[in-house]
């Protein structure tokens, strides 16, 4: 409850970013603060510890940022799911749906594999639409899913409920 109350005051609403309407859950002041940054990987190497990961999924861009501290102080692997076209080698890609249109997202064929228990960290589940296609390139790759850790989830939409067909009884924490 304390590091919910901490998190939660180094995090803003900006009113109609990106665009009018939209309220966008701002953390760069989360990050600023080394006290909160702090103890929200603390917060989620504990859980990647709970979920038994081998290895950590990181969603670009913001997911990054958490994940990849998160894999130094777990001491395992850390794999980024990029954005289509980024990564330079053989890839797996999965797209999935936006608002408008679609989107599709990426990873190294041969960061995961049988045998791996993965733990996927972002900072917000919206519509839940990018967790979802990272759980299924991960199955894809033939790897286990763990559990998905997210900073944030935007209980106004549907995104727990999209996700839990792909979690498939595994974790999905909102810290
Ligand atoms: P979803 O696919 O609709 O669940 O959107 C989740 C993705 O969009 C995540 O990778 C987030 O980083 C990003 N996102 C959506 N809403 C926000 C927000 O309010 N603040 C920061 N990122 C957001």
């Amino acid at each position: 409850p304390e590091v919910r109350e901490l998190l939660l005051s180094r995090i803003t609403d900006v009113v109609d970013y990106p665009k009018p309407g939209v309220v966008f859950k701002d953390i760069t002041p989360l990050l600023a603060d080394p006290k909160a940054f702090g103890a929200l990987t603390d917060t989620l190497v504990e859980l990647a510890g709970r979920y038994g990961a081998t290895k950590i999924v990181g969603l670009e861009a913001r997911g990054f940022i958490l994940a990849a501290p998160v894999a130094v102080k777990a001491g395992i692997g850390f794999i980024p799911v990029r954005k289509a076209g980024k990564l330079p080698g053989a890839t797996l890609a999965q797209a999935y749906e936006l608002e408008y249109g679609t989107a599709e997202i990426e990873v190294h064929a041969e960061d995961l594999s049988a045998g791996d228990r993965v733990m996927v960290i972002d900072d917000v589940l919206a519509t839940g639409g990018t967790a979802e296609a990272s759980l299924e390139l991960i199955r894809r790759a033939g790897a286990e899913v763990a559990g998905v850790a997210v900073l944030m989830e935007l209980s106004f939409l549907p995104g727990r409920e999209k996700l839990s067909g792909a979690l498939a009884g595994a974790p999905l924490d909102a810290l």
